[in-house]
């Protein structure tokens, strides 16, 4: 008989690790510290359901091949042509329809390349497709980066993100109808028909000594369980605005803003369940420059509503502002790739998940992969 894994931590990570490992017919206890499920990617209550992380998947990842394998994707929202006639990208001084050649022609003739690791992307992607074409593609990156400088990470990171986000004509972005606290009570009901015990409310503050113990929580929290300090990697820093509006034909689905990686979504527009009927919901973020204050990001970010949602501010039902700091996943440097990222195998049967660890993929698809990964090293034993 398999001894019991422990999983800490009850997010994507956790609740992947914690399938994954039930999957395999080994006993699983999951203990999450907040009352409810999801962490990051919970949602406010209704009737103003705003995702509090992670907005979009993408669809040609293995972790959403993984998820949709067990039912667990569906329903889900996807762009449709009245959205996609309302995509605007913010360069030139003002929302166009189209990105600027630059970008179109660097997308177009990037498909299939590789850039490379140890070069830094604006050095790279300067060199290749000239300035403003590389200071555009950094732009686009805003909602897969939440980085101002994307310029300084590695050209590899950067460029296969790019080629991602860039497929928007044919989008690959899904979203969980609901927001992305219903596919946490997916996942969570599928874990319990599974046999995992599952207790909230349950902060623990060391690892337990019996058996395998999967550590899926954000690096600073596993710093703390592991009790080791060399648990860090770049993230991101950004200020988000999330709000409720009286409906206008008038406002945008999907707003790029090329100039300074800002970006504004009108999720409601694909999923009107997320705000009451004659409303929409609308998220927004923005990159924070170094030392730039919430405050200042935080009018830039509305500067740009005021641009893609006239009048935004008199159609106002609903509004929340955050600053979200080294929440929104790895940032790979020059001359390194998720491979040096903090390993998830820790040794005497300790495994660590999230975000921010050596496992491929783009934001939440490394917290599921990473999942995988533990699961099957942990149930090996
Ligand atoms: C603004 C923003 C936008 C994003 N957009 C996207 C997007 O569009 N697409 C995408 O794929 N990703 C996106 N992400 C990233 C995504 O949210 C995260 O990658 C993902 O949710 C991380 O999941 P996780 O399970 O690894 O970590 P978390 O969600 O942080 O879960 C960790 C859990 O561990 C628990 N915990 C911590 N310590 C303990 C302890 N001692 N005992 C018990 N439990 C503990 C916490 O309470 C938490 O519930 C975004 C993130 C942000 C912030």
């Amino acid at each position: 008989m398999k001894s019991t894994i422990t999983v800490i931590g009850g997010g994507l990570a956790g609740l992947t690790a914690a399938i994954a490992s039930a999957e395999q017919g080994v006993d699983v206890v999951l203990f999450e510290a907040h009352q409810s499920l999801g962490g990051r990617a919970r949602c406010s209550p209704a009737p103003y359901v705003a995702n509090d992380g992670p907005h979009a998947f993408y669809k040609d990842g293995t972790a959403w091949r993984w998820l949709a394998a067990r039912g667990l994707t569906r329903p889900a929202a996807r762009l449709g042509v009245a959205q996609l006639a309302r995509v605007r990208f913010r360069h030139g001084g003002g929302l166009k329809r189209c990105p600027p050649a630059g970008l179109v022609g660097m997308l177009t003739a990037g498909r299939g390349r590789r850039a490379p690791v140890d070069r830094s992307f604006r050095d790279w992607a300067g060199a290749q497709f000239g300035t403003s074409a590389y200071r555009a593609a950094a732009g686009l990156l805003g909602p897969a980066l939440f980085e101002a400088d994307p310029g300084r990470l590695s050209a590899a990171f950067v460029f296969e993100r790019l080629l991602r986000v860039g497929s928007w004509r044919q989008p690959v972005t899904r979203y969980p109808v609901g927001g992305w606290g219903a596919l946490v009570d997916r996942m969570a009901a599928r874990a319990r028909h599974l046999g995992v015990r599952i207790e909230t409310g349950a902060r623990l503050d060391a690892i337990p000594t019996a058996g395998p113990v999967i550590v899926a929580t954000s690096l600073d929290a596993a710093r703390g369980l592991l009790g080791d300090g060399s648990l860090r990697w770049e993230s991101g820093r950004c200020v988000l605005l999330d709000v409720a509006l009286r409906c206008s034909r008038a406002d945008q689905c999907v707003t790029f803003d090329l100039q300074d990686g800002g970006f504004v979504e009108q999720f409601g527009a694909q999923d009107p369940s997320l705000a009451p009927p004659g409303e929409t919901l609308v998220q927004g973020s923005m990159p924070l420059w170094n030392n730039e204050s919430k405050s200042d990001g935080l009018r830039r970010l509305e500067a740009l509503y005021d641009l893609c949602a006239p009048g935004w501010r008199g159609r106002l039902t609903w509004r929340r502002d955050q600053i979200a700091v080294a929440r929104t996943g790895a940032l790979d440097l020059p001359g390194t790739t998720w491979r040096d990222r903090p390993a998830i195998n820790r040794g005497e049967n300790v495994y660590l998940t999230g975000d921010a660890v050596a496992a491929p993929g783009l934001l939440a698809e490394v917290s599921v992969n990473s999942a995988l990964i533990a699961a099957r090293l942990a149930t090996a034993n």
